[in-house]
């Protein structure tokens, strides 16, 4: 800190699944002090209006195959910002260190000599699983959950089995793309076909939407719904106790609407 004459900052703030009032209070206070917001594609207009009107938006959105600012770049602007005097708010959605590059991100910082903060926010996964009455871990159904990414590197090499089946709980990212390789991955790492999954679109968002099916119909069920991103893959026996009470589920999908 001491190399540098104005004390610029980068702070990392987890912007939630989507509602508003679903940010922390220390992500509120922080929002509020905004020289300079570097933002993506998922924090939504009711994050963004809560902050000062005089911060500069820069927007890094980063769409499937169509990457607006590498990484590096995203690191270096944050960099450059807070070394230029700024209060640097790097809005992400869900939480910063879920796959979020919130790592890479403070990396950068770090090797810069620049002070980093991160203030966790509410995940897509844990937010979905309020919204709609579907516990990710259950004494009945589930003693472990894996949020894993739908796409990445090293995914095929990928044990599945070993994070889905009898009392485990599957939450895929990142998935809606390659469901139907995905499905096909996990039962061929033995999961069974019949296994529950459903599909969260747009959790805690307006549009709010619950599919729910079994794996082996995993892709059928995306095309059928036109399932668009952000929606998360639910796998796992919790999904039956949600399947259970279907007209309950389809309120609250609406009350969010
Ligand atoms: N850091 C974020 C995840 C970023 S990866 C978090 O903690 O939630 C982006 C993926 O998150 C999307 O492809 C989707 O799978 C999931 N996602 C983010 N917001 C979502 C939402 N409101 N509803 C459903 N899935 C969401």
């Amino acid at each position: 800190m001491g190399y540098h004459t104005q004390s610029g900052r980068v702070v990392l703030v987890g912007a939630g699944p989507g509602a508003a009032d679903l940010l922390t209070i220390r992500a509120v206070r922080a929002m509020s002090a905004a020289d300079v917001v570097v933002h993506d594609g998922l924090v939504g207009d009711e994050v963004m209006a809560l902050l000062p009107a005089t911060a500069r938006r820069i927007s890094v959105a980063k769409q499937r195959a169509r990457h607006s600012l590498p990484q590096a770049q995203i690191g270096a602007l944050l960099v450059k910002e807070a070394l230029a005097g700024n209060t640097v708010i790097r809005l992400k959605g869900g939480d910063p260190f879920i796959f979020g590059r919130g790592g890479e991100e403070v990396d950068a910082c770090v090797a810069a000599g620049v002070p980093v903060e991160v203030i966790p926010g509410i995940s897509a996964a844990n937010g979905a699983a309020a919204a709609l009455l579907l516990p990710l871990t259950h004494r009945d159904h589930a003693s472990t959950v894996s949020f894993v990414a739908g796409e990445c590197r090293g995914l095929a090499q990928q044990d599945w089995a070993g994070l889905a089946g009898k009392g485990r709980t599957l939450v895929i990212y990142m998935g809606i793309a390659g469901a139907g390789p995905i499905a096909e991955k996990l039962m061929a790492d033995g999961l069974a076909p019949d296994t529950p999954v459903a599909v969260v679109e747009r959790a805690t968002q307006p549009g709010q939407r619950l599919v729910t099916s079994l794996l082996a119909d995993l892709a059928g069920l995306v095309a059928r719904e036109a399932i668009r991103s952000p929606a998360l893959i639910i796998v796992g026996e919790v999904v039956a106790g949600s399947v259970a009470r279907p007209a309950l589920a389809k309120d609250i999908a609406c009350l969010a609407c």
